[in-house]
């Protein structure tokens, strides 16, 4: 047989372009259009109704950028189209293909219902078989932001010029043969064009559609197209043998809460998919849809009642699934530990109350690398799932698995499946389904992966090409089978078929986006103080509430960790959104700040009593200066330990407070740091420490999000200075010693005030930078004299060790490392602990010591200035506090790290209070005090093993209790607790839930602050 394929090909492929598509809708009429342009910020749907319209036409240009305008079009079936099916197509002139990132509107029926969104591939709407029709769009004009610099980010500086152009707006006929046979065409030409090109199915299918165009009269397809279906029924009926790969397809919409578009915009992009999905639902009742971030049906519920309603409908029908279990998407690199904790319980406590669901799945399919503290954080939030397909994003290493179990640091592993589709935005189209199943790393030991399938970002989620698609591949040969299916399903099934599963351990990190531990540094600051502020207001609104001073204030630390948790969303926190919403993230933060700050001074007041004492509160787990860890004291005169002193010598200004003796040379730089009590030098040698580098910083791909390894290759030192001088002493703290040092470089500045203070065995560094560069990374260095073959980091509830050295790819991918409040280099028996209280970025390298050895060098990353997507990141005014302790060891890094990021805070009253809550074991921390979230009074504690070792401690509530459980995050109870001598084991999180007894005397019921 003569070889015609690529005639036979190419003729396929311009019939359905040119000829069966245009065919779906034969006939047409226009709609009349008016407009009104609303002024300012969106406005609710009923004013939008009722504006003053006015008369407009298609080619009308529209929408200055983040503007909305409302359009009104009427027309009229005609009758000869009587019994056929009707769809109205409005093209708003998107301006590109991809859904999501341009112009979106939302179709209202004139009465205000809301009925489906319009985006790039949704430009239909069914209209009554008849009669007049009228319906409302209303259009947002958000503009596209592409790179390299964007001004459009920022209604600031975008400008008013329209952004669009009405193309179209027409009543048509839909020809659903003619839809149909363009489907069954569809399906079939991307199936065949996967199949190995020796393969009799590839041929067949081709044979088909050959013999289809065959009967297809190209100038009356309507009539046809049903005799050309009937050639290709038989290759559509071939059955998919039994062991092919089966997908569990699930109905999506990735919707980033904020990223190139502001919150409010978010708003109503939810409210468009979930107007669009449900409505989808009632003609295609085989759709499951999965909707994670409880915020976002949060947001349904507060600003569009009337979806919400139509959702809850379908929640309780098992068709729309609240999935996920999280507040929002969170990153998780970056969030404490209790937040991300409370992402947990927010989110499911969200579902469960609005919906009875418990979701079981978490879904974090795009956030930019894993924490290894999620695995505890997702069972006893009592999930037990996790999904994510995020690492194939890896630029270095491939993941080896798809489906395995994750260990944590703890010891706990959770089922985990990385979809192999490599996308959250599937179409089911074949090249997708294909290479889903060549992809799959868990072949012939595993058959089944799970496909999101839908337009996110506002693009609407599943359509209906989709659906036909999943209907088509349900069982054909050459094909995965498809069906429609919720998580659950598909977890339960994979978890089952695959019992003997490969772990890993430890995080899953990113080899990509590393830039996001740094990008957008006022963000990451209000985040780290807002989280801290929240321990301070709970703590000490639960102790003034237990002893009947205070109500606790429920509604409003629920109302700001809400805030806080949905600023934890993976494109605000790691800094990778538009200048609008980093801009109003700071404004946000400082809002949470006030008030946070405002809650816990009243309840510190509150105990401390009427009187003019000066009484101090220690918000810390450890004792700082003789006030006991949660406790409060009158704070007394400085005791007798030796002050520090700052004298100027030949090499320096040298600082000594008899624990440490530092010299900070005319450069700025520490050119020795000696511990006095090891008698040891720390800066390694012919180095010095305060070095602060600046770096080249163009990545190739995403400039907020990236920092590639070739940034390392060019470095200036800044090693001049404008100033080094002793700082007075009547500017500092009592008994303090600094040095201040001025640089001013290219067009920036940085001040630096370096602090030595009586007792403490760290050196303190205080850095204010007026930034003003452009794409340059800048880091601060520290070259240890230490040995160190890896570095330990805080994460969330414990700690990470990583290699110091680039001995494997794995290794060397790690260039840049996330760190919360501390990182700890050592060898055996001496280490330094780095302490920070706003920064994540860090980098830790070795290089080849003078003399012999390897010297260790942690240098903390301060700025970058990406200029996409927000073109002014990060310029202006900073401020960042760190610490460098020598000599400690890890336990000792813990406290550093409390110490940089909470302070002592001092109020006048009349006595002290004894802590609520003590431990006597220093490797168990206590990291939330608070009460209940049911509200009923009880008295909740979570604690956790620092050290990463095995602990017994007792646990004391200093009220009178009269019954303790243990519970998960939700506070919901998992079994009996004795306090007397609970034991952990490393890293391990535990909940206690204390009910109080009645205070003696009083008439019964519970001491305070129930209701
Ligand atoms: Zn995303």
């Amino acid at each position: 047989m003569h070889d015609d394929r690529r005639v036979v090909e190419s003729r396929i492929d311009r019939t359905i372009r040119e000829r069966v598509k245009p065919a779906v809708h034969p006939l047409t009429v226009p709609l009349a259009v008016e407009s009104w342009t609303c002024p300012g910020e969106p406005v609710p749907v009923a004013e939008g109704l009722a504006a003053p319209y006015q008369p407009a036409a298609v080619g009308d240009p529209w929408g200055a950028p983040w503007g909305t305008t409302w359009f009104r079009f009427t027309g009229e079936v005609p009758a000869e189209w009587a019994g056929r099916a009707v769809e109205a197509i409005v093209d708003l002139g998107f301006g590109l293909d991809q859904p999501g990132f341009s112009a979106e509107g939302l179709v209202y029926r004139p009465d205000g219902t809301p009925v489906k969104g319009l985006h790039p591939r949704s430009h239909r709407v069914r209209m009554p078989g008849s009669g007049p029709v009228s319906f409302h769009v209303e259009a947002a004009a958000n503009p596209l932001i592409i790179g390299p610099v964007t001004m459009l980010g920022d209604p600031a500086t975008a400008g008013a010029a329209p952004l669009y152009r009405l193309v179209r707006a027409d009543l048509a006929v839909l020809d659903e043969t003619v839809y149909d046979l363009a489907t069954d065409l569809d399906v079939l030409v991307d199936l065949m064009r996967q199949l190995p090109m020796d393969s009799s199915r590839r041929w067949e299918i081709m044979r088909a559609c050959e013999r289809a165009l065959d009967v297809l009269d190209l100038f009356d397809l309507g009539a046809t197209a049903a005799a050309a279906r009937d050639e290709l029924a038989p290759v559509l009926a071939v059955r998919a043998p039994d062991n092919a790969h089966r997908i569990y397809a699930v109905g999506h919409a990735h919707i980033d809460s904020a990223w190139l578009w502001p919150l409010r915009e978010t708003v109503r992009k939810v409210a468009r998919t979930a107007a669009n999905v449900v409505s989808l639902m009632d003609d295609h009742p085989e759709l499951i849809f999965g909707m994670s971030q409880a915020q976002q049906l949060a947001w349904i519920k507060e600003h569009r009642p009337e979806v919400y309603e139509r959702v809850r409908e379908k929640v309780a029908a098992k068709r729309f699934v609240p999935i996920g279990g999280m507040w929002v998407e969170a990153d998780t690199n970056m969030p404490g530990g209790e937040a991300l904790a409370r992402q947990f319980s927010h989110g499911k406590r969200f579902f469960l109350d609005e919906f009875g669901v418990e979701t079981e799945e978490v879904w974090l399919p795009d956030s930019f690398g894993y924490s290894a503290a999620l695995p505890q954080l997702v069972r006893l939030s009592g999930s037990r799932w996790f999904l994510t397909q995020k690492l194939s994003w890896s630029t270095t290493n491939r993941f080896p698995h798809h489906t395995f179990d994750w260990e944590g640091i703890d010891g706990t592993r959770v089922f985990t499946h990385f979809p192999p589709v490599d996308t959250y935005n599937s179409e089911l189209s074949g090249a997708e389904l294909a290479h889903a199943v060549a992809n799959f790393a868990e072949k012939g030991r595993a058959t089944r992966s799970l496909v999101p399938f839908g337009w996110g970002d506002g693009g609407g989620g599943p359509t209906r090409e989709m659906l036909a698609r999943a209907v088509r591949t349900k069982d054909l040969a050459g094909s995965p089978r498809v069906t429609i299916e919720s998580p659950r399903d598909f977890f339960a099934a994979a978890e089952a078929e695959y019992p003997d599963r490969p772990v890993w351990s430890g995080e899953l990190y990113l080899e990509f986006h590393r830039g996001t531990y740094t990008s957008q540094a006022r963000t990451k600051a209000g985040n780290r103080r807002s989280e801290h502020l929240l321990r301070e207001a709970e703590l000490w609104s639960a102790h003034a509430a237990v002893l009947g001073l205070l109500d606790y204030p429920y509604d409003d630390l629920e109302r700001l960790w809400r805030t806080v948790l949905l600023h934890q969303f993976h494109d605000i926190l790691p800094g990778s959104s538009i200048a609008w919403v980093h801009r109003e993230a700071q404004e946000t933060y400082a809002r949470v700040e006030t008030e946070l700050g405002a809650i816990a001074d009243r309840a510190r007041r509150a105990l401390a009593g009427p009187g003019d004492a000066e009484i101090a509160f220690n918000v810390s787990p450890y004792p700082v200066d003789g006030v006991p860890a949660l406790g409060a004291e009158a704070a007394t005169a400085s005791d007798n330990r030796e002050e520090a002193t700052a004298t100027t010598s030949i090499g320096g200004i040298v600082l000594d407070n008899g624990l440490l003796r530092v010299v900070v040379d005319a450069r700025g730089l520490v050119t020795s740091l000696l511990d006095r009590t090891a008698d040891r030098e720390v800066i390694a040698p012919g180095a010095a420490g305060n070095l602060a580098q600046l770096h080249p910083d163009l990545p190739n791909r995403w400039d907020a999000w990236d920092v590639d390894a070739f940034y390392r290759n060019t470095a200036t030192d800044l090693d001049t200075a404008d100033a080094v001088e002793v700082v007075r002493p009547g500017e500092l703290d009592e008994g303090a010693a600094a040095v201040r040092v001025v640089r001013t470089f290219r067009s920036s500045t940085i001040t630096q005030l370096l602090t030595l203070r009586p007792g403490r065995r760290r050196l303190e560094i205080d850095t204010e930078v007026d930034w003003h560069e452009r794409e340059t990374f800048l880091k601060l260095a520290f070259p240890l004299d230490v040995a160190a073959d890896m570095s330990s980091s805080e994460i969330q509830f414990g700690h990470v060790k990583r290699p110091a050295h680039t001995n494997t790819s794995w290794d060397a991918a790690r260039f840049e490392i996330c760190a919360h409040r501390w990182v700890h280099v050592g060898e055996p028996g001496y280490g330094v602990a780095l302490a920070n209280a706003t920064t994540y970025g860090h980098d830790v390298s070795r290089q080849r010591r003078p003399g012999g050895g390897t010297t260790t060098t942690v240098r903390w990353s301060l700025l970058r200035a990406p200029r996409f997507p927000d073109p002014e990141t990060d310029q202006g005014r900073h401020a960042f506090h760190h610490a460098v302790a020598p000599g400690a060891d890890v336990p000792a890094a813990v406290r550093e790290g409390y110490a940089a990021n909470l302070r002592l805070r001092t109020v006048q009253g009349a006595r002290g209070v004894a802590p609520l809550v003590e431990v006597d074991h220093p490797g168990v921390v206590v990291e939330a005090v608070k009460l209940a979230e049911d509200r009923s009074g009880d008295l909740v504690v979570r604690l956790y093993e620092a050290w990463g070792g095995r602990a017994r401690t007792k646990v004391r509530v200093s009220v009178p209790v009269a019954t303790v459980v243990e519970t998960d995050l939700l506070e919901r109870p998992t079994g009996e607790i004795r306090t007397e001598g609970m034991t952990f084991r490393p890293f391990q999180i535990r909940t206690l839930r204390f009910s109080l007894a009645a205070p003696e005397g009083s008439g019964g019921g519970r001491p305070t602050g129930a209701r």
